[in-house]
């Protein structure tokens, strides 16, 4: 298979397409190499992921310079992924060795225990947008405990994910417990998705795909992670730190080229503060530069695929003549997938900026009344990922934590993910979480010992 430059659609390298038989029989050889990892003492598995961690860091420019030509994002930002995704080994280094289990106070039937051991071969399905760290989200929790994992890279970006573990086998792991496995999602993910050797499958991707996969798993036999697409709603109260807020949704909606499962995709102000918060957003959209990642000054990148391009193109289209465009919505001469950063207001309540997932430089903007009618408008989607609220006042906080459905809730920023916390979505946008100490118990699985007296 191909990989291509987003920036100027040039071919930069070739992977190998795995059959469904190569995947099945990847998963065998992972199932060989399982029982040598899983009995290594949880601290010498850290210390695997420790080194990876640091070698990644020493090699930060080279792996910078091939997350962004294969993705597009600019290499300030591929930087800040690989070392993203650096942070995730060394978090899950950390507690690798924390895996415990229950005591059950003595009672008539005698003693019990409960004792976590990892659960075999597990799968990993990771899109493009962000590969290096995704696939750090699942590849820590699954090895830290002692598991194997083969990864299905997105079509478009495997080539970082090639890098990475070449570096974890340089960092001491064994070949024979992770497999990056290349190819198409409907054979190569699909086939991960079908092993009933499998027993555990995390996909991250679009809730189109994820409503495939959960029919394809095994659901007696896979435990399933779904992490799905969002549309982020960001409310700004009339309180709110309007600068802080015009810089938090400049970042949450334009960062990645708007390519983030939890970018703010709806924005939602107060009447009051809509004209000059809008106005000053304006401005400082206007500022963005755009241009090849690669290159110095860059803010937003192309988008990573033409497919996405064309989508974002269409939305946009489909609301002209009742919307109002305030800035962008031009794709700019020459090569590559580029789309300039996009204002839009006055959108009918069902517009398909409004209503599905926005996923490129587009941010509708809508105002409104009191926070009671802001709260039903961020609700009005499928989705449940994440959202932010921005205010000085911690009644309208409150009214955001208790009344938003999500599943991660930010207050004055948005869009952090630190490997600590539990992320995941509520709603359509998935099922699972991953991230913080619970995830390893994803990987684990239980078993009770009764001793009778
Ligand atoms: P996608 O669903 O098209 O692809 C994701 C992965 O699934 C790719 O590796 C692809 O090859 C594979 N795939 C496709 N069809 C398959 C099939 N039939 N069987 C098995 N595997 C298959 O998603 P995408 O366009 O790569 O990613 C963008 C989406 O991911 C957005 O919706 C975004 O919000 C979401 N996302 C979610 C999170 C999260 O944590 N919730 C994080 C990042 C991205």
């Amino acid at each position: 298979m191909d990989v291509y430059n987003p920036a100027n659609n040039q071919k930069i390298g070739e992977v190998r397409e795995f059959t469904e038989e190569e995947v099945a029989s990847t998963i065998e050889r992972l199932g060989t190499g399982f029982p040598g990892w899983s009995a290594r003492r949880p601290a010498s598995r850290g210390m695997v992921l420790y080194k990876a961690a640091e070698m990644m860091r020493a090699d930060l420019d080279r792996l910078a310079s091939i997350l962004t030509s294969e993705q597009g994002k600019p290499l300030a930002e591929a930087r800040n992924e690989i070392v993203g995704a650096a942070a995730v080994f060394e978090y899950y280094a950390s507690i690798a060795g924390t895996v415990g289990g229950n005591t059950v106070p003595k009672s008539d039937y005698g003693y019990a225990f409960t004792s976590k051991s990892p659960l075999g071969v597990c799968g990993a399905i990771i899109p493009w947008n962000m590969p290096a760290l995704i696939m750090a989200w699942k590849v820590g929790p699954a090895l830290a405990t002692g598991n194997a994992i083969a990864v299905k890279p997105a079509e478009t970006t495997p080539l970082t994910n090639i890098e990475m573990a070449k570096t974890l086998f340089a960092a001491g792991l064994p070949e024979d417990v992770l497999a990056i496995v290349t190819g198409n999602g409907e054979t190569a993910g699909a086939a991960i998705a079908g092993n009933r050797d499998i027993r555990h499958l995390s996909f991250t991707g679009s809730v189109d795909t994820g409503e495939k996969i959960s029919k394809m798993v095994d659901a007696g036999r896979v435990r399933l992670t779904l992490e799905l697409g969002g549309s982020d709603p960001m409310i700004v109260c009339a309180d709110a730190d309007l600068d802080r807020a015009v810089a938090g949704a400049v970042a949450g909606r334009f960062y990645n080229c708007g390519q983030i499962c939890t970018a703010v995709k709806r924005l939602f102000v107060a009447d009051s503060v809509a004209d000059v918060f809008t106005e000053r957003l304006k401005a400082a959209t206007e500022r963005l530069r755009v241009g090849d990642g690669a290159a110095e000054g860059t803010d937003l990148g192309p988008l990573n695929s033409i497919k996405g391009l064309q989508r974002i193109e269409e939305m946009v289209d489909d609301c002209v003549g009742s919307a109002k465009i305030l800035t962008g919505a031009r794709r700019p001469e020459g090569p590559g997938n580029f789309y300039s950063p996009t204002l839009i207001t006055d959108l009918e309540p069902d517009s398909r900026l409004l209503t599905e997932e926005v996923f490129g430089p587009v941010l509708p903007i809508v105002r409104f009344g009191d926070l009671d009618e802001a709260v039903e408008m961020a609700n009005s989607t499928r989705f449940g990922l994440g959202a932010s609220i921005w205010t000085n006042d911690m009644r309208n906080a409150s009214k955001a934590i208790e009344g938003v459905r999500s599943g991660i809730l930010w207050v004055n920023r948005h869009s952090r993910i630190p490997p600590e916390v539990p992320f995941g979505g509520v709603a359509g946008s998935g099922i699972g979480r991953e991230n913080g100490p619970n995830s390893l118990d994803g990987y684990l699985v239980e078993k009770t010992v009764i001793i009778s007296p």
